[in-house]
């Protein structure tokens, strides 16, 4: 289903994220990827084989 070059990580390889965004529905805070990984705007993701992956911001790790 991706076309694109060079072709987009499927939906189960680690980096699967960083395929491209084929649908975005910001007014419904989703998006899919063209490996069929649904994005949500929390960083939630529900993966083609329903699994779903929690949120997950990137870690930001203080000093303070
Ligand atoms: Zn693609």
């Amino acid at each position: 289903m991706c076309n694109h070059k060079p072709v987009c990580p499927s939906a189960d390889a680690l980096d699967h994220d960083a395929a491209r965004l084929v649908a975005f529905h910001p007014e419904q805070g989703w998006g899919l990827l063209c490996n069929g990984v649904v994005v949500f705007d929390d960083n939630g993701e529900l993966l083609p084989d329903g699994r779903s992956v929690p949120a997950h911001r990137i870690a930001v790790i203080s000093a303070a």
